[in-house]
């Protein structure tokens, strides 16, 4: 259905792909309509401004589901519906019932769903550092919604669907044993694709634009890319993975932009609005600090905690430990670890599919299409338990493949799989066989006593340190890179007598 149907017409190129695939033109049509906000011709489907909202409607509890839920701190939930809700007032499309939800994970993302439902997460608000920054990032997520790439980016591909696959810790490993890889549900999140750069281009014209009406510094949003690109690169560093390479789910994979960009979309939106090219406009740092001091950091314990190489989840009531050297990384499906040598596990629970033991499930459920080695039957932590060995293809030769499955209850069993590279697995046998041991149930005492780290800003004294400072944060030989990119510090620069800084307390 077409808003606009005066404007229906196909383009060239539309036409050429329709009769290119044989389908009937009547079904790869699509609407052509001239977007208000953008002031393009945009292929949009057949998708009506009534079928974005319906859309995002439909989305948005897949989303929460997805990301933790969404956080409930009570300081920052109105004050970011409040800034987002005044960024609105400047956008086109006033029709859309704009919402803004916090996300209640440490993944650094911020995006968008048609029909005005915008998402930023509690990772990305611990590393911005004002409400200018803040109102940069909500006004390009507010300008994918008024400029309507998500419905332009479903005509143009129809994809909705993307894997929670070990690829989001950098592992692409290639031609694994495909049942072993389907790692929690598959989530329809046709929202954190990436976009093309000509979209990210748009919506940093149009949101210099609306953050500039607003009245923000719409240098801002430079800035903000920045310590984005920064944090991005520490984390690279913790994980072993080459310098730039992100995972999927984080803000500068998603958004491909440079600095550069955002400054050139800033002069375009200058030159379009008769604004003044940066410069002008409040940062408001103080107010922004003051509302995200006390935010939780890092893991909610809701969705359990990594503390070093321990893995512990309160409300299931289990804990683990990985071997030595690796880095682990939670996600409301499982828990992934990399060891910068090229070994990674993963853990997370399936269904046990009316399979009666552990050896059962291995062998006939979760591993039926793969070739097992050396299947048996064990007890863990008085709990029925199987485990087995395969093979597969990793990205950069064969890997050798542990799987070990754990009853958890008549519905499910939790899963460990062990993986190295083929020429390592002698290396990582002991190491991976005593983390699958270690898995235990915890009492309720010890349950309750994992509490969720929170950010503090706190002013500089004239004798702290960064060292000091960094202390108390969870990165091990990271803390003080970290520490530098919550509190924009560059390497080798010292903070200000008196700075506002944040620190993360225990
Ligand atoms: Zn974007």
């Amino acid at each position: 259905m077409c808003l606009e149907p005066a404007n229906y017409h196909l383009n060239r190129r539309q036409l050429l792909a329709g009769l290119a695939s044989g389908a009937a033109l009547a079904g790869s049509a699509g609407c052509v309509a001239t977007n208000a906000a953008s002031g393009r011709d945009s292929f949009t489907g057949f998708q009506s401004i009534e079928d974005d909202i319906a859309q995002g409607r439909a989305d948005h509890p897949k989303i929460l589901k997805s990301f933790g839920g969404a956080y409930e701190g009570s300081r920052l939930v109105g004050y970011v519906q409040k800034i987002g809700l005044a960024l609105a007032k400047q956008a086109e499309y006033q029709q859309y019932p704009y919402r803004f939800t916090i996300l209640n994970t440490q993944i650094v993302n911020a995006f968008a769903l048609p029909g005005g439902f915008i998402y930023i997460t509690r990772g990305l608000l611990s590393l911005a550092s004002s409400e200018a920054e803040l109102a940069g990032v909500l006004s390009h997520e507010l300008a994918h919604v008024t400029a309507r790439h998500g419905a332009e980016r479903q005509g143009a591909q129809q994809v909705a669907q993307i894997g929670l696959l070990l690829g989001s810790i950098g592992l692409q490993v290639a031609g694994l044993p495909s049942e072993l890889m389907q790692i929690g549900q598959t989530v329809a999140l046709a929202a954190i694709k990436g976009y093309s750069r000509e979209h990210e281009f748009e919506a940093d014209t149009l949101g210099v634009r609306y953050m500039s009406k607003a009245g923000y510094n719409a240098d801002a949003m430079a800035t903000f890319l920045a310590s984005l690109r920064e944090h991005s690169q520490v984390e690279a560093r913790l994980l072993g993975l080459p310098p730039g390479k992100v995972d999927e789910f984080n803000i500068m994979s998603t958004h491909p932009r440079t600095v550069e960009r955002v400054k050139q979309a800033q002069q375009a939106a200058a030159r379009q609005s008769s604004a003044q090219p940066g410069g002008k406009g409040e940062w408001r740092r103080d107010e922004y600090l003051d509302r995200i001091d006390g935010m939780v950091f890092g893991d909610d314990p809701k969705q359990g905690v990594i503390r070093g190489q321990v893995f512990t989840h309160p409300v299931l009531r289990i804990k683990f430990q990985a071997p030595d050297g690796f880095h682990l990384r939670n996600s409301p499906n499982r828990v992934a670890g990399r060891h910068p040598s090229g070994a990674a596990m993963n853990f997370d629970a399936g269904p046990a599919k009316g399979a009666a033991s552990a050896y059962d499930y291995l062998d006939s459920v979760w591993a039926s299409q793969s070739r097992l080695h050396d299947l048996e039957s064990l007890t863990i932590d008085g709990r029925d338990a199987a485990t087995a060995w395969t093979t597969g293809r990793g990205q950069k030769g064969p890997v050798h493949i542990r799987a070990l499955a754990i009853r958890r209850n008549q519905k499910e069993f939790y899963r460990f799989m062990f993986i190295s590279p083929q020429d390592q697995a002698q290396r990582w046998a002991r190491p991976y066989r005593r983390s699958g041991l270690s898995f235990r149930s915890i009492s309720r005492r010890e349950a309750a006593k994992v509490r969720a780290y929170r950010l503090l800003v706190v002013p500089a004294r004239t004798d702290d340190s960064i060292a000091g400072l960094a202390r108390t944060l969870p990165y091990g030989r990271f803390n003080e890179d970290w520490f530098r990119v919550l509190n924009d510090l560059a390497p080798g620069q010292t903070f200000k007598p008196n700075q506002r800084l944040k620190v993360v307390a225990g």
